[in-house]
């Protein structure tokens, strides 16, 4: 909490406060948003998205930027991502324009150009819990009439947790096991 590391600061030496204002500075300078996917990046795209040997024909959807690091840590995943920036919740009060989902459409949309590779696959893989199903039900609705495979990965995962916190192993099952979408 703030208050603890306001405790912390208290009791630091000067010149490590100063290190840590520098790094923090320099992060927050550096990091942005990738223009394409929405992962954090340190350039315009990030080096998934710049990476020529990644499959361009799946889309890998996922709530945060640490669900991207989480399910590249199986190695089991060669497509590209999608970030919405979190999952829809009536009780926190985020719809679907505070998303990236316009942003997914977009890139739905851009595949279908002449010359453009087409997406065959959206894996949703967005948290298996209440307000994660709700999403991917949303988005399994949203992209049907245009005519992509959409799949929702398994149930390995156990409910109501999130990726983050999955094994590799248990991630990689799921990743395996994912599912169509009516
Ligand atoms: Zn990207």
């Amino acid at each position: 909490s703030a208050q603890r590391i306001a405790f912390h600061l208290l009791a630091a030496d000067p010149a490590d406060v100063r290190r840590l204002v520098h790094t923090l500075t320099e992060v927050k300078e550096r990091v942005r948003f990738c223009a394409v996917c929405g992962n954090v990046a340190e350039e315009d795209e990030c080096r998934i998205c710049r990476d020529p040997r990644r499959d361009l024909t799946v889309i890998c959807v996922v709530e945060e930027s640490k669900d991207v690091v989480a399910i590249e840590k199986t190695r089991e995943f060669r497509g590209r991502y999608h970030v919405l920036g979190g999952a829809l919740s009536p009780l926190d009060g985020t719809t679907p324009d505070q998303l990236r989902i316009r942003e997914l459409l977009e890139r739905m949309r851009a595949s279908g150009d002449s010359g453009a590779t087409p997406i065959t696959e959206i894996i949703l893989a967005t948290n298996p819990n209440v307000t994660g199903e709700a999403t991917a039900l949303y988005l399994s609705r949203l992209l049907a009439p245009l005519g992509v495979r959409v799949t929702r990965i398994a149930r390995g995962v156990p409910m109501g947790s999130d990726l983050e916190y999955s094994d590799q192993v248990t991630l990689a099952r799921a990743l395996e096991g994912r599912r169509e979408l009516e």
